[in-house]
This record gives C-alpha cells, structure tokens and sequence, in this order.
C-alpha cells in the first residue's frame, strides 16, 4: 500500500542527533523519518565487525528513541527479504512506497553519498534539500573563507580563529595562559616503569538490541575482519554522556602529558575514546569542550592537558573537515609520493614480528579502536615508508575503526599520515625511525628486532625504510625547511651505509610485499 506524506527526513548512520538541522521544523502529524541499513556501506570498504556492530546498534537505538517521542519512522532492516543492498536502492523503494513531497536531510559525512542521494531524487523529481551540518562549531564555508585568505592552510590558524569566535580558553581576545598552544607539554612517555595502574575504560555491556546486532553481524559479515567479543562502544546519547563525564573526572587530567605515549597491551590508556560517539553524533563538540574547559575552571585538570584535548576537538576535527569538502573528489585521488605497493596483508591479521604493528594492530581488530599515534606514526608511518598506494592505506583505516567516517578519516590517511596531498594539510611528511617508537613505547623491548640498527639481521624495518626514505625523496624533501635537520642526519651517513641501507630496504620490501595483494583478497580470507 503506498501512503503520502508532507517531507522525509533521511537520516544516515553518523546523524543521530535529534538537534540536527534537518528536524529544525519537523511536524510529526505531516512528517516522517527514513534510516536504512545496507549491506553496501559494510562493504564498499571491507568494514570490520566492530565498526558494523557500533553504526547498526546505534541507528537502531535511535529509531527506537524517535518512535518512543511519537515519530514515524520508516526504517530498513539489513536482513529484510526485500533490501536493496544500497542506500541509492532503498531510498527509491521508499519513494515510490510513501511519495513524500520533499526530501530533507542534513549534509552527509561523506561524498560518495551525497551523490547518491541527490542522484536518486533527481531521477524521481523530488527536491532534495540538504542543509548545513550544525554540529559543527565552524561551516564549511567558514573554512573556504578562512583558506582563502592564505597562501597555505595551517591548523594552528584556523584553530585561534576558532578559540576567538568560540571564546573558548579564552581572556578576552587572549589565549588563557598566555599562549595557543600547548604541544610541546604533549609528549610525555611513561618511562621504564610504565603507566602503573590505568583508570578503567567506560565500557557498556550490550543491551538486547546490540545483542541481536552481534548475532546479525557474526553471521552476515562472518568473514569480515575483526572480532566483536569485546564490544564495548556507546551506541546511545546516555551512554555516550555517562562516557563523557568518566573521561572529564577520570582521565583528562593526564590526557596531556600522555597524549603520545603508547604501552604494548594497554589499549585504552588516558585517551578519551570518544571519537565514535562524537562522529555518529551521539554528543555535540559544544558539550565536549565546554565540559573539558570547565574541569580547568574548576581546577581539576591543568591547562596543558585540556587545551590539548580542546585543540583536537575544537582544531583537528574542524580542520580536517573543511579539507574533506573544499577538495574533494579530487583528494581522494592525491598521491604526491608517487606510492604504488600494496597493503601487506598482515594489516588484516597482525600477523608480524614487527610488536609495534602487531600490537596497534591486534587492538584494531579486536576494538576498532588505536589512538592517534598508534595510527600516525606505527600502522601510518609503516605504510608510508614501505611506499603503499594511499588509496588502499585509506580504505584500510576506513573499514577498520569504529569512529571512521570518511570526512575525517580521509585528510587524516592521505594527508597527515601518508603526505599523499604534498603538503596541503600537514607542514612536512610524519617520518621517523623506530628510535621514535622505542622513546614513546616499551614495543622494541620485546621485539626481535633492534630500533638503533638500520642493517643487519636485527635491523629494525622502520629504521632502515626511514633513512631509505629521506634518501629516496632527498631532492623533495630539501625544499622543505622543517625537513633540514632529518636530511642534515642522512648526510652524516658515509655513501656505503647508504648502499646497505638501500639493499636491506629493497629485501625487506620484497619480503613484505611477496604476501598477496590486499584488493586480491576475499574477505573470506580473513577469519
Ligand atoms: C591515519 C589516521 C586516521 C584517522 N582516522 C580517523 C577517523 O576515521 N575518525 C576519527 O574520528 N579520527 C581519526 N583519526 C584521528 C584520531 O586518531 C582519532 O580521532 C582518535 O585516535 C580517536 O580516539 P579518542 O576518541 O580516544 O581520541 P582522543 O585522543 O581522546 O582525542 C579527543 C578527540 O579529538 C578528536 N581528534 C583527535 N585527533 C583528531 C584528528 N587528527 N582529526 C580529527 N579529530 C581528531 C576526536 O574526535 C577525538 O575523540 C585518524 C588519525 C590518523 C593518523
Ligand atoms: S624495534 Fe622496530 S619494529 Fe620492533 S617494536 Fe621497535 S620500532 Fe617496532
């Protein structure tokens, strides 16, 4: 039976905020929802068991929130006989089943979609109006204006710009502290001694429905990368609130000082695990940053630690979406470096002798979840001297963590962490040697390989592909100012270790590399 309604509101996985725009003047008696889960965005990346499991549970939740205030929604089960496998086909079985006279939604998080959307009501005449995301402290048009204003975009001024129109850790027009920036009080490591003992992690056993979506998820996706034994994620607004506040009372205060440090085995550390629960809108950035700001009004965390946090909420994750949308398409098509191999496959397994990447790894897959140095400068920085292709480095970090969206994941993969877009987003490539992971991390104390060596049997592989990869891009990198110590260090290298270093680098290539090829592999072949 076909039914007509005034508009429908499309709501996507990650825009389950009821404060959106898209319901600014929703009427219930005229109005409807559509949400539709699909089988094609756990696939059109290979998405891991943990990421299904967090979007599925959470658009339930949500529907179930919408139908208990007296909403309609019209609402697509990924299991249903009839599903059309995409969001393009279901939109389409939605139209010709409910006419709704327009259709409404909030601006998506990812290109690809948008496109389709639009597609599907163009081919059907009906007007599709998309309205700006006012999630977000900053519009994407601020950051067009803002970039537009510069020969070269910079986070740290699109950050103060933010702080001033926010007034966020601010005096009047005055950073509070007297300065922007607290970086350099960012890169403490925890010693010999470890981090002792950590605060828990917020972790929420499964409720019926989330159990009903591991079932679904361990049978439909079975082959799919990952485990959800674990699983642990917010997937409603109170959660993610009760999640919040643990962070702000718990953890925060070493946020800061601990913000890069890593330890094998301990996945949770003073982070704040919140990404997923702010990208799929769970919580708004405002309430975020205001709480964090008030735990230093209230002289519970210090300053460093929550302009740190402050600035990856208020800085990193504006930044970076302002990239997403003024370049694309073409971004996701950037690979500067000219980097052709192909994701070795133990990126899907954590199969290595490597201990740094099989731990950030092993914990990517049982949690969907490394925080940013893990992903920055082990699993990135690996990729990025071994000389991947960035697009299969990026469907990688898409598929595999719960908070990926591609608006934000993207910018981080191509740009930050792989350099594949020369330079737009970040000042200099992200490059060390694994002399760094050895001074942040206790993983080389029991790894069989040896971070201060580049040859030899005991030649740590990030040492060798690090100083091979300054010498492969030495007249590049030259240009770049911030690159002239690293480059000054290669040439105290004498010509023969550069020769060895170029023979182990092109072996441990070859012995890497012989694995299949990752687009070759069925999922099938992960389990
Ligand atoms: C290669 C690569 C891929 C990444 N992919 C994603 C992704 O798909 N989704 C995602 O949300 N973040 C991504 N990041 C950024 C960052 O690693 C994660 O946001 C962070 O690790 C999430 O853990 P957390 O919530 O404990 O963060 P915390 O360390 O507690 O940081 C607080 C919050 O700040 C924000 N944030 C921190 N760093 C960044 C950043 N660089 N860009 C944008 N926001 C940031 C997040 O919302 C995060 O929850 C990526 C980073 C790299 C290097
Ligand atoms: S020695 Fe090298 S490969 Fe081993 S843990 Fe250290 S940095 Fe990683």
């Amino acid at each position: 039976m076909t039914t007509s309604i005034r508009r429908m509101i499309l709501v996507l996985g990650d825009q389950l905020n009821v404060d959106a725009s898209a319901f600014l003047d929703f009427d219930p008696q005229q109005d409807a929802v559509w949400m539709a889960e699909v089988d094609e965005e756990s696939t059109h990346v290979v998405s891991a068991k943990q990421r299904i499991t967090v979007f599925l549970s959470a658009m339930r939740h949500f529907a179930a929130s919408l139908r208990e205030i007296g909403w309609q929604v019209f609402y697509s089960e990924i299991d249903a006989v009839d599903n059309q496998g995409s969001l393009a086909g279901e939109l389409e079985k939605a139209l010709a089943l409910h006419q709704p006279k327009k259709l409404i939604m909030t601006a998506p998080g990812e290109w690809r979609v948008l496109q389709s959307l639009r597609a599907v009501a163009a081919k059907h005449q009906v007007v599709l109006e998309v309205r700006d995301d006012i999630h977000f402290f900053s519009t994407v048009r601020d950051f067009g204006v803002h970039a537009a204003k510069r020969k070269q975009i910079r986070l740290e001024y699109f950050y103060r710009e933010l702080r001033l129109k926010t007034g966020l850790l601010m005096d009047g027009n005055k950073p509070i502290g007297g300065k922007w920036n607290f970086d350099a009080d960012n890169r403490g490591s925890f010693g010999k001694n470890g981090p002792g003992e950590l605060p828990s992690p917020t972790r929420f056993a499964p409720d019926q429905i989330t159990k009903e979506i591991i079932r679904l998820v361990q049978q439909r996706f079975a082959h799919h990368p990952g485990s959800v034994d674990s699983f642990g994620w917010p997937v409603t607004r109170s959660q993610a609130l009760m999640a919040l506040k643990d962070f702000v009372a718990n953890r925060l205060p070493y946020f800061g000082l601990y913000q890069d440090a890593m330890w094998e085995g301990d996945v949770w550390l003073y982070h704040s695990h919140l990404s997923s629960s702010l990208n799929l809108k769970l919580l708004n950035p405002r309430e975020v940053c205001d709480a964090a700001a008030k735990a230093y009004e209230d002289g519970h965390a210090p300053l460093e630690a929550v302009e740190g946090f402050v600035r990856q909420v208020l800085g990193w994750r504006e930044y970076v979406r302002g990239i997403y949308w003024t370049h694309m398409p073409n971004y996701l098509e950037l690979n500067s470096t000219k980097a052709h191999a192909a994701l070795p496959h133990f990126y899907w397994t954590g199969q290595t002798d490597m201990s740094c990447l099989r731990d950030a790894i092993v914990q990517t897959l049982n949690h969907g979840y490394a925080h940013h140095i893990q992903r920055l400068m082990v699993t990135g920085l690996y990729a990025l001297l071994l000389g991947v292709e960035p697009k299969q480095v990026h469907t990688w970090y898409l598929g595999v963590y719960v908070d990926a969206v591609e608006w934000v994941e993207l910018p981080n993969t191509l740009g930050m962490s792989q350099f594949a877009d020369g330079g737009l987003m970040a000042s200099k490539p992200y490059v060390a040697s694994g002399k760094y992971i050895d001074r942040m991390s206790n993983h080389c104390k029991g790894c069989k390989f040896n971070p201060a060596e580049s040859t030899g049997d005991k030649a740590c592989p990030f040492t060798t592909l690090y100083w091979d990869y300054l010498h492969t891009h030495t007249d590049t990198l030259a240009k770049n100012p911030r690159m002239l110590m690293q480059l000054k260090n290669l040439n105290r290298l004498s010509d023969e270790n550069k020769l060895l270093i170029a023979e182990q680098a092109s072996k441990h290539r070859a012995s890497v590399l012989k694995l299949p090829r990752t687009e070759a592999i069925n999922p099938k072949s992960f389990s």
